[in-house]
């Protein structure tokens, strides 16, 4: 074993604390990271590790029911002999002397014992609590001996002092302990001198101040760690968890949350507190105070670069992560008194602190205070609300709203961000909002929704910040790699068309950009898949999307039938597919004149209304004849406000409550309605949405008796980001296979746009300038929103990438810009372009075949962009 303990000096080498907690110290193997950790930091950077263990999993949880049923001893005898035998077996894994536990195992024996078992007295259950620890400690230390580590066991209770908090009753003073961390030299000194340069320390416990023991409350183990950094000036605290740091977002809600490399204290508390599970956020402020960086890593994962928490991270402007808090109770007061009556809000806090509640957000108007109550904060149950709003009944008239979820926005310098967070405004304005709040710190600003909402809203509010750049995410000193991207490294999408192809895409960009280039063996390979859905009687393809000839003959031949939506657009069919027969032919026009439907009427194709209108002032023109009911389901969805296409603000669809009087106009016309559609929105990755706009059309049909077939429409979602999760086209068959099992008596058909043409077609522009103005860089295009307007007129986000020179490293982050005299002419920000992007270069804008060359347009009388096809 090694040499003596080192001396204390002022020379003496810094100390790093390093924080395992129950998963990584109830496995051999873990310990075997941890004894490497250990001698690896003491060897590479001469310093003395302390290590602060948790208990071992499930063991802090059997102690708590011990305390929980104090009052059956038999039942406490059996849950000691359970964990007696767990220790036991742990030890014989871990191939330690038995005889190292004795001593301790006997202490939790004798608990069992002690007299002030049967009445659980706080002090007894403090010292119960803390064997966990106390046990998982020595475990450790016997263990990493073995193999031949100089670890020594440190008390915790010898350095970390409980201190009574004002307020504090008597439980928490010894179950949720607050404790002293200013250290001195002295008692660093004596740190030192206390044992080995390797130590091991118990989280969670402290010295009570009647020298008895103390708990720390849940999350205890990084407070601990915390506690120690901060008394003896630690280099730094190392908490290792079962995640490779803070995210941008929950990773299991978003897999595109980022890890964040880089926070400062002030963000990383707000992250902490806001939801985040990784940190607890008690543990922020003793290495705040005395400037100790965090480091959190990853145990699974022990080279991987995680989260730095210090005070020298630049200040970065922006959003760093979005989380949520479930389980929130919102209580709204209206004042009964008089208008802004004095004192009303001294009364009702008062009330909440009677009731040992405490408020965490506020919002106010002249009549009205609604506060939050956060669950983890307070024992929020039914009892407690009821006796708080009998009190508050006297003051004020109470409601209260729950259970609600808290989306907090996380980041510096909120308010100076407003301006990029119009989409995440209008995200939110689709759902009922309870309450807005903007901490004064700005450092926060935090919606409250229902919670049903809450874990749905999260994937597309965290795109919608990356995109708009409110979050920085190409900062690579802050945002690190996606949760995809660390969870499957080996998942490195498929190569594109347009990678794999190169040479032939930069010839075709010789003859001339803007051009638009389109793949057609991908519009196959997603016809196909189209195809293969069993639910599917009948599908068409949304032309509008591309009308390229080319892109419509394939589709023709891959068995579509076609949707469209203006008499233009059916001449342009039939000019390229002259023999196609009218039933595969649907026309869903909005708005369109008379002429346009006699056109369509005398065609013989399906023709859909989505008013009475027609029918009651051109009944001639149906006749005898079939036509498609478009019927708005009330709700909308998709990727922007702009293509949302249901709902009362949209233009689309006859309302539900209309259908009675529909039903009467098309009967008095002597036309039949042959079908019931509805086509809600765009680029809609919920498959669970077709499904109810699937089973609220069927239960119409079955009113209108006529029906033979429902058409869902299309909507189907891209992902334009070449690294997100693809549309789960399964879960969209088995929703419409659930609906189609549920109502066999329709046919059932879909008329997808986008989806079987988005990624199949690239937009190739040309460089023509690259220009610094004050520190932003600009690229600029021979195209810009006259050639794809989807990013000026939606904010859609869209792969660019410089094919001339596709494998340089990415440069410093640059606006892509176009030649159009409009400030919205920008195809994208902060883009990593190569740094030696010059002009000629051709840049490639990818997933712009759909609603791409149909929507440019000759403003500044530039010209249109040209197509081309690729055809092998
Ligand atoms: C645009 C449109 C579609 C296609 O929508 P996508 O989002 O491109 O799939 C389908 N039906 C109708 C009526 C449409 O207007």
């Amino acid at each position: 074993m090694s040499p003596a303990p080192p001396v204390a000096g002022a020379d003496a080498p810094d100390w790093i604390v390093l924080k395992f907690g129950g998963t990584s110290v109830s496995r051999r193997h873990r310990w075997d990271t941890i004894g490497r950790l250990m001698k690896r930091r003491a060897d590479e950077e001469h310093v003395r590790v302390l290590v602060v263990v948790s208990a071992l999993s499930g063991v802090t949880n059997e102690l708590q029911a011990i305390c929980d049923g104090h009052a059956d001893p038999a039942g406490t005898h059996a849950r000691i002999g359970a964990l007696v035998h767990r220790h036991e077996d742990f030890a014989g894994e871990l191939g330690v002397d038995p005889g190292a536990l004795t001593e301790r195992l006997a202490a939790l024996i004798m608990l069992g014992d002690d007299p002030r078992a049967a009445a659980g007295t706080l002090d007894w259950q403090a010292e119960v609590m803390a064997q966990g620890e106390l046990l998982s400690s020595t475990l450790g230390v016997a263990y990493l001996r073995t193999q031949g580590l100089d670890v020594g066991w440190t008390d915790s209770r010898e350095w970390i002092h409980a201190r009574p908090m004002p307020n504090q009753n008597e439980w928490s003073k010894r179950l949720s302990a607050s404790c002293d961390y200013t250290g001195d030299a002295g008692l660093r000194r004596r740190f030192d001198a206390a044992g080995p340069a390797l130590r091991i320390a118990q989280g969670f416990i402290a010295r009570a101040p009647d020298g008895g023991t103390a708990i720390l409350g849940r999350g205890g183990s990084d407070t601990s760690a915390a506690y120690f950094g901060a008394l003896i000036g630690a280099r730094r605290v190392e908490i290792w968890t079962d995640v490779p740091g803070m995210f941008s977002a929950n990773p299991r809600a978003v897999p595109d949350a980022r890890l964040l490399s880089r926070l400062d204290y002030e963000e990383a508390q707000e992250i902490a507190t806001t939801g985040a599970k990784v940190l607890h956020p008690r543990c922020i402020h003793p290495c705040r105070e005395a400037r100790v960086p965090i480091w959190i890593r990853d145990t699974e994962r022990p080279d991987m670069a995680g989260t730095v928490i210090d005070s020298s991270a630049a200040t970065l402007p922006g959003v760093k992560a979005i989380s949520s808090r479930r389980g929130i109770v919102l209580v709204s007061m209206e004042t009964i008194g008089m208008w802004q009556q004095v004192g009303f809000l001294s009364d009702v806090f008062e009330r909440f602190k009677a009731h040992g509640l405490s408020i965490d957000l506020i919002g106010s108007s002249e009549a009205n205070v609604t506060v939050s109550l956060d669950p983890s904060d307070n024992l929020v149950n039914t009892n407690v609300l009821d006796a708080l709003c009998a009190d508050l009944a006297q003051v004020c008239r109470v409601k209260v709203i729950a259970p609600c979820a808290a989306i907090t926005l996380v980041g510096r310098g909120m308010r100076s961000l407003l301006h990029k967070l119009s989409d995440v405004w209008a995200e939110f304005g689709r759902e009922r909002v309870h309450l807005i709040s903007q901490s004064s710190n700005d450092l926060n600003l935090t919606f409250v929704v229902d919670e049903g909402l809450a874990e749905g809203m999260l994937p597309r509010l965290h795109a919608l910040l990356a995109h708009s750049g409110a979050m920085p995410v190409t900062e690579a000193a802050v945002f690190g790699p996606s949760w995809r991207r660390i969870d499957r490294p080996d998942s490195r999408r498929a190569p594109l068309w347009w990678e794999s192809d190169r040479a032939r895409v930069l010839k075709a960009a010789a003859a001339g950009t803007p051009r638009y280039l389109y793949h057609l063996p991908t519009v196959r390979a997603r016809a196909r898949e189209i195809a293969g859905l069993s639910a599917v009687d009948r599908r068409f393809y949304a032309l509008k999307a591309n009308a390229h000839p080319a892109v419509l003959r394939t589709l023709e031949a891959e068995g579509f039938g076609f949707e469209c939506v203006s008499k233009a657009e059916l001449e342009h069919l039939y000019t390229v597919l002259p023999a196609l027969a009218p039933d595969r032919v649907l026309f869903t026009p909005s708005f369109a004149p008379r002429a346009e439907l006699a056109a369509a009427m005398a065609r013989g194709v399906h023709v859909t209304l989505d008013s009475t209108y027609p029918l009651a002032r051109w009944p001639e023109l149906f006749r005898g004849r079939e036509v498609v009911l478009r019927v708005d389901p009330g709700f909308g969805q998709g990727h922007h406000e702009k293509v949302r296409t249901g709902g009362k603000t949209a233009k689309f669809g006859l309302a539900e409550s209309a259908v009675p009087d529909f039903v009467a106009a098309a009967r008095a016309a002597g036309a039949r309605i042959a079908g019931l559609h509805a086509h809600i929105g765009s680029g809609i990755h919920d498959a669970g949405h077709w499904r109810t706009v699937y089973a609220q059309l069927a239960s119409l049909a079955e009113g209108i008796g006529s029906i033979g077939f429902i058409d869902v429409g299309g909507g189907l979602g891209v992902s334009y980001d070449p690294d997100a999760e693809p549309f789960d086209m399964a879960a969209y068959g088995a929703a419409l296979a659930e609906v189609k099992a549920a109502w066999p008596q329709y046919a059932l058909w879909v008329e997808p746009g986008r989806y079987l043409v988005a990624e199949a077609g690239a937009l190739l522009l040309t460089v023509t300038q690259a220009v610094d103005k004050q520190g932003l860089r600009r690229i600029g295009a021979d195209g810009g929103m006259n050639a794809l307007m989807r990013p000026a007129l939606y904010n859609a986000w869209h792969e660019i990438v410089n094919l001339t020179r596709l494998d340089d490293p990415p440069g410093e982050p640059a606006e892509v810009v176009g030649p159009v005299c409009e400030s919205s002419d920008v195809l994208g920000r902060q883009r990593r372009l190569p740094d030696a992007t010059a002009e000629g270069d051709v840049l490639l804008v990818g997933h712009a075949g759909a609603y791409g060359a149909v929507m440019a347009n000759r403003y500044n009388l530039r010209e249109l962009p040209q197509e081309d096809v690729i055809d092998d």
